[in-house]
């Protein structure tokens, strides 16, 4: 008679738990590659950080664009079978629990996710009333800083907001970024004041177009000065700015949508830092469907639009993070068009590689899995101007620029131009802003430092950092004006400060760098 087996199913979490342990104990190392098979969709964690998109109760959105539809009980332009939307649905919309519930299911399938960053989505986050604001960003913080020990949603009780980000100082999950979507007409100094303080750090501009006429066809109540504005704004108080682009709108055409995003990228009016990019899709209950019904609009069929993705694409600088090629909106619920297809970007890349051309983008060069400790690398230093202001994106790469292994985004703003700003934050007057600081590879657990072996804390970052203070200086002049005799022009740069996400700042005070006006500001003598 055959033994009677008693099979256990083990957690993923638990099987790395044992990994890990028995690596501890013995002397030999454990196969990495076992540790690979164990973690889920390592993809998720490579770029460093782990992702949490939490999404904001249903409210009214200030726009009423034609092609976005209506559908009761979540926010508008998102629909019911997004993951996403389907996790928040099932948390009631409640932050807390949507925090803990991705951090645990990251967690069970291995990722590390003591860095996390956060994404806010759901609808434009300036119009939701500051209470409401405050209140969300207190609960996620809470999640973070009580994960995983005790999970204790925080009901109707007001909670003390600067409390909790000090405590996520000195959490196991340290948030290391806050991303907001907004209009670009909702940006203004009280505003991006008011996003300081509750700690964001990038914002999602929805541009979709910049030609006035589409804009307006479209009615997204906002034109392109608006879009200029805030990105300057945006850009001298220190924030990532990512822009949402959407080709295929009513009125464009592929040659049009072309020029917009050689546009985007080469007028300093513009230049993201980051983009995205959702193709028009066409679905029922909009304007745009009634269009479509009477033949006065027609989406871009799936060659039309993979052709255009490869010419965008092609267009890319080096500085920009591609984040996302796709649509929001399960394909069937799309009418007809290109934006049918499930995989826009893999579609592109492929069509790419067919070409023998590849993408120049971050995330396209981003190290992940290839990272080699031995490999030479080469600090690049590009400049360019962008929004009345001087960018230098510092990276370090190999020789052919294919493997991305840190990057800085250091700004000097022209004082003359942004005296706006300075003026909500003085700690910025006179200061170099360093927009983004990142290292690449898999991400390193801050509790286990010793045993990692990727690319973060291998000084990459704090090389990059003395290379910002050491340009930072040598743009700082002093000189006498030949028009006015007694004032002296002068772009004097006296101070470095960094968007420091509120987790991130233990590492700038190591550096001499010290808290002001939400900034991580350090003297430059
Ligand atoms: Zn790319």
């Amino acid at each position: 008679m055959a033994k009677k087996h008693k099979i256990t199913c083990l957690k993923t979490s638990d099987l790395l738990k044992i990994y890990h342990e028995t690596n501890k104990s013995e002397s030999k190392k454990a196969s990495p590659h076992l540790e690979k098979l164990l973690v889920k969709r390592p993809m998720r964690s490579l770029s460093g950080i782990v992702n949490v998109s939490v999404l904001t109760k249903p409210y009214p959105c200030p726009g009423k664009c034609i092609f976005c539809p209506t559908q009761k009980n979540i926010p508008k332009s998102y629909l019911a079978k997004e993951p996403a939307v389907q996790r928040a649905i099932l948390n009631k919309f409640n932050p807390y629990q949507q925090v803990w519930m991705r951090l645990l299911s990251l967690k069970e399938t291995g990722h590390p996710i003591d860095k996390v960053e956060l994404r806010i989505i759901g609808g434009t986050w300036s119009y939701y009333p500051k209470r409401y604001q405050e209140w969300f960003m207190a609960q996620c913080h809470k999640a973070c800083n009580d994960f995983p020990l005790k999970r204790v949603p925080a009901q109707s009780t007001k909670l003390n907001f600067v409390k909790l980000q000090r405590q996520n100082e000195k959490a196991k999950c340290r948030l290391v970024g806050i991303a907001i979507e907004t209009r670009p007409d909702y940006i203004n100094s009280k505003e991006i004041k008011w996003m300081r303080s509750l700690g964001i750090t990038k914002a999602e501009l929805g541009v979709q177009s910049i030609d006035n006429k589409v804009l307006n066809l479209n009615q997204r109540g906002h034109g392109v000065k608006e879009i200029i504005e805030a990105t300057h704004l945006l850009k001298d108080a220190g924030f990532k700015v990512s822009y949402q682009m959407m080709p295929g709108l009513y009125g464009s055409n592929v040659k049009k949508d072309l020029a917009v995003f050689k546009e985007i990228f080469t007028n300093p009016d513009f230049k993201p830092d980051y983009l995205k990019i959702y193709p028009l899709a066409l679905v029922k209950n909009t304007k745009l469907y009634n269009l479509y019904q009477q033949g006065k609009f027609k989406p871009y069929s799936e060659k039309e639009l993979t052709k255009l993705l490869v010419e965008i694409k092609k267009l890319i600088p080096h500085w920009v993070r591609v984040e996302r090629v796709i649509r929001d909106i399960p394909s069937g619920d799309i009418v007809e068009g290109g934006s049918k297809i499930l995989n826009l970007r893999e579609v592109a890349l492929a069509e790419m590689a067919k070409q023998g051309i590849s993408c120049q983008c971050v995330r396209c060069r981003e190290v992940k899995e290839n990272y080699d400790a031995k490999e030479k690398l080469y600090l690049f230093k590009e400049t360019y101007e962008a929004s009345a202001g001087q960018e230098i994106f510092l990276s370090f790469e190999n020789k052919s620029r294919t493997k991305l292994y840190a990057l800085l985004r250091l700004r000097l703003p022209q004082s003359s131009v942004a005296a706006e700003i300075p003026l909500i934050f003085p700690a910025l007057k006179e200061a170099a802003i360093i927009r983004e600081l990142h290292t690449y590879g898999q991400m390193a657990q801050i509790n286990n430092l010793k045993n990692h072996k990727g690319a973060q804390h291998k000084g990459l970052g704090k090389k990059l950092l003395q290379e910002a203070e050491k340009i930072t200086k040598e743009s700082s002049y002093k000189k006498t004006c030949a028009k006015q005799r007694r004032s002296t022009c002068a772009e004097q740069r006296r101070s470095i400060a960094v968007i420091s996400a509120i987790g991130v700042r233990p590492y700038y005070r190591k550096l001499f760098f010290k808290l002001k006006d939400t900034y991580m500001v350090k003297n430059l003598k």
